[in-house]
């Protein structure tokens, strides 16, 4: 049976770290302060900015939501993200996507600040993580990392498979793995015979939005399976219905080494790592 990585605990744990750190940031002087803003009105997202805000108090951050509605112009938003770039009091900035249709998105998170953006979608930090500088990176991949490393200190020539090249999860979660010297092989909608490959992955990350598409014959045995996944199923009697990952659970745990359950794997970490990039963000601002 494989070890359950949990992500739950994990973050819970993370979130335990930065709280510590941060009182001692406050006492010399800085809180640190992360702005969400969210535009419009999606329930989904709206959940997300909650917890995100709730999360980022109890850890001792001040949050500011900036609420917008649907109909904001693109010009009014980004003079909102140039106000909170010259906001001594913010450090981190998060604009919840999606944003609606007639804002250009990746010119709205490339005018947050490189050294705010704590998403790390900004093209400066995408690039650092590729060239392996010191920038930001993305929350998902983050927290995936730090749950592979628990499991795996030395990472070295082992074979990656991440299925999924987004560039919110699939490609910066490649980098990463490359970074620790990972044979990495990035898997998509148009990858032959998926199933083959993903029996060669001694770490597979499952990034692709299809409720259980991977199945136990497709792991290697012992292999580390990282299922990003959310999938929500309809009950059938029209009640709440349930989340699933991308990875069918039930007959991936009997093989893999170690596998992240969803719910309670990595979402609780995506949100924690926020923290840990704001945290970030404020130390080096001051
Ligand atoms: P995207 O839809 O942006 O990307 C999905 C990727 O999966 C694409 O690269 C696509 O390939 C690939 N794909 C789709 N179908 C197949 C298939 N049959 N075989 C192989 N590859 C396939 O999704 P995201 O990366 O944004 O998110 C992926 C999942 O992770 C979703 O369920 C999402 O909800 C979840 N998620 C969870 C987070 C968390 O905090 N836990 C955070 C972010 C996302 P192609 O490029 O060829 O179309």
């Amino acid at each position: 049976m494989a070890d359950l990585i949990d992500g739950k605990a994990r973050a819970q744990t993370l979130r335990d770290t930065i709280k510590v750190e941060t009182s001692e940031l406050v006492a010399k002087g800085t809180t640190p302060g992360l702005a969400v803003v969210i535009v419009g009105s999606d329930p989904a997202s709206q959940v997300y900015v909650r917890s995100k805000g709730k999360m980022a108090k109890e850890v001792g951050f001040n949050s500011f939501t900036h609420e917008l509605p649907e109909s904001i112009s693109q010009k009014d938003l980004l003079e909102l993200v140039d106000t909170l770039n010259n906001d001594a009091a913010v450090h981190g900035i998060l604009v919840q996507l999606p944003l609606p249709n007639h804002i250009d998105e990746q010119l709205v998170i490339n005018t947050i600040s490189p050294d705010k953006d704590v998403d790390g979608f900004h093209i400066n930090n995408v690039g650092k993580l590729v060239i392996g500088g010191e920038g930001f990176v993305p929350c998902t991949p983050l927290g995936c990392w730090l749950m592979i490393k628990d499991q795996c200190a030395d990472m070295s020539g082992m074979n990656a498979v991440v299925v999924g090249r987004s560039n919110i999860v699939g490609k910066p979660m490649a980098s990463l793995l490359l970074g620790e010297s990972c044979t990495v092989t990035i898997a998509h909608s148009r990858t032959r015979d998926l199933p083959a490959l993903c029996r060669t992955a001694d770490i597979l990350v499952a990034a692709v939005g299809r409720p259980e598409m991977i199945k136990a014959d497709w792991i290697k045995p012992g292999a580390i399976v990282i299922d990003v996944g959310i999938n929500r199923i309809d009950a059938e009697d029209g009640g709440r219905g349930r989340l699933v990952g991308d990875v069918d659970f039930a007959g991936a745990e009997p093989v893999a080494g170690a596998i992240t359950p969803v719910p309670g794997g990595v979402g609780p970490m995506t949100i924690a790592c926020l923290l840990r990039n704001t945290l970030q963000a404020a130390r080096r601002l001051g």
